[in-house]
């Protein structure tokens, strides 16, 4: 292993540790990643002695000027080297309680500092010891597992899981990240010990989720969070998606498999998260809506609108942020039938401008997500719906050039109708600037100032309103 350990901080942490004769280790993930030949940009250090002092020593070394983040509580230090993220921690050993999945640390050895590890494959330490340099230190055989792609816990996984829950979601971003396969035993510990996530804040369990959203195949991750049960407690709206109903010899398609289709259908074309995020709940006001019709059969109308409002009361109980990416992810929920409902009729012109007028600036993500929403298994038909949303796509293409509908701004301003009408701020200013919006989406005028303005005084006639003078004047000064 030895030759792989090309950055210079090794080194520099070799040369140290022999002086103040203290032993190093690189563990974890950095080790795991090296092995699978992944890109991994953080290298964690485990020191048989003080983490703090360690880093503060190798700062000195590399450059007065490197920055020592010390995180006092966890007695940890972080550095900043050559595009990498060096944490030292002193090796610990821990222990726990039931209500808390925060250890009481002690100081320990290496040993005890791989037994608290969550799996075999991120317990992995290579030695910065000068007679060792290079050499693995492997107790659990997590090189084998490696190499069987399977993630199992160092020790009982009843107690690791039962310990710190979190590692029960952990062992799930793993196996979808690596594309590894979770071990029985620590499956079934899962599944026994899965309501105990209920004491691991949201915010970590988010941050595991993210990672499960940003794998290579995100299904893998949420069929294994359905299987072990967890879904159902940290996400209940994704497993409600679930399952077929049967009437009259009819069947619906089983949305929550349809749904892990479409987000390995985005993935494939984006790492932007919450595109992500909205493949995965674009239908999710599916089972809320859902009817059964003797004539037509299942339907799910207006599932779309349904899933738009249901979304902020789960971000707020998810704590996922409240903020424009929670409105960018409930708008193309909201507008992700569009697409298909033009591809099915003839489309008009009115119909293009007023997506692009309501999608904006997310009208590529949203034809992103009409692709990978199409989850047939007949490729011909696949091809026909693709094909369907090229000519979409053409059509938003030509009239976003003629007519500049994507950011749209509206060509006269409220101030504007209130001073050439003389009067106040009221609800008539924005019936006025709304009718002007419809009349340039529907094409009755073009998306210009002086139109607009034709349109507001007869508009404005029709209320009863005249133009004051000054704005005559106005008019006939151009
Ligand atoms: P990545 O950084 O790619 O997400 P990683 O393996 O480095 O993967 P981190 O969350 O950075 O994961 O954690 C670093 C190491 O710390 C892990 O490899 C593991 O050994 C250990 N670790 C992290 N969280 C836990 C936990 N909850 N329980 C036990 N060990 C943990
Ligand atoms: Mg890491």
């Amino acid at each position: 292993m030895n030759r792989h350990l090309k950055h210079p901080v090794f080194k520099i942490i070799s040369e140290i540790i022999k002086t103040q004769n203290i032993q190093a280790f690189v563990i974890g993930g950095f080790v795991r990643d090296l092995i699978l030949k992944r890109a991994s940009n953080d290298i964690d250090i485990v020191v048989v002695g003080s983490g703090i002092d360690l880093a503060n020593r190798v700062a000195g070394k590399i450059d007065k000027n490197v920055k020592v983040t010390v995180f006092k509580n966890f007695g940890t230090a972080m550095l900043r080297y050559k595009n990498y993220e060096i944490e030292f921690v002193g090796a610990r050993k821990e222990s726990y309680n039931r209500d808390s999945r925060k250890p009481v640390v002690e100081n320990g050895s290496l040993e005890d500092d791989q037994n608290r590890r969550d799996f075999t494959v991120n317990a992995l330490a290579l030695s910065l010891n000068k007679e060792t340099y290079g050499n693995l230190l492997d107790p659990f055989n997590g090189l084998d597992d490696i190499k069987k792609k399977i993630i199992r816990t160092p020790l009982n996984p009843d107690i690791t899981f039962s310990d710190d829950p979190l590692r029960m979601i952990r062992a799930v971003r793993f196996a979808a990240q690596l594309n590894f396969n979770i071990a029985k035993e620590a499956l079934s510990a899962i599944k026994k010990n899965k309501d105990r996530i209920k004491i691991v804040s949201k915010e970590r369990i988010n941050e595991e989720l993210h990672k499960i959203v940003l794998s290579p195949k995100p299904s893998i991750g949420f069929k294994l969070l359905e299987e072990t049960g967890l879904l159902e407690i940290v996400f209940p709206e994704l497993h409600n998606l679930k399952g077929v109903e049967l009437r009259n010899g009819i069947k619906h398609k089983d949305n929550f498999y349809h749904t892990l289709n479409v987000v390995d259908n985005i993935g494939k074309k984006t790492d932007n998260l919450w595109l992500r995020w909205a493949a995965i709940l674009h239908d999710i006001g599916k089972p809320t809506s859902k009817r059964f019709d003797e004539v037509h059969g299942w339907t799910f109308h207006g599932h779309e609108f349904v899933g738009y409002k249901m979304l902020p009361d789960i971000f707020r109980r998810l704590k996922f942020p409240m903020n424009e990416k929670m409105k960018y992810v409930q708008k193309l929920i909201l507008l992700h039938m569009r697409p298909i409902v033009l591809s099915q009729e003839d489309i008009t012109d009115s119909a293009i401008r007023r997506l692009l007028f309501e999608a904006g600036n997310d009208i590529d993500d949203l034809m992103l997500l009409c692709d990978a929403d199409i989850t047939s298994k007949n490729p011909d038909r696949v091809k026909h719906f693709l094909k369907n949303f090229q000519v979409v796509r053409i059509k938003l293409k030509e009239i976003e050039e003629k007519d500049k509908i994507r950011n749209w701004q509206p060509p006269i301003s409220g101030n504007e109708i209130i001073q050439i009408f003389n009067i106040k701020p009221s609800k008539i200013v924005g019936a006025i600037k709304d009718a002007i919006k419809d009349a340039i989406l529907d094409g009755l005028i073009e998306n210009n100032h002086d139109d607009a303005y034709q349109f507001m005084i007869r508009k404005g006639e029709e209320l009863g309103l005249k133009p004051s003078t000054r704005v005559d004047k106005h008019t006939n000064n151009k």
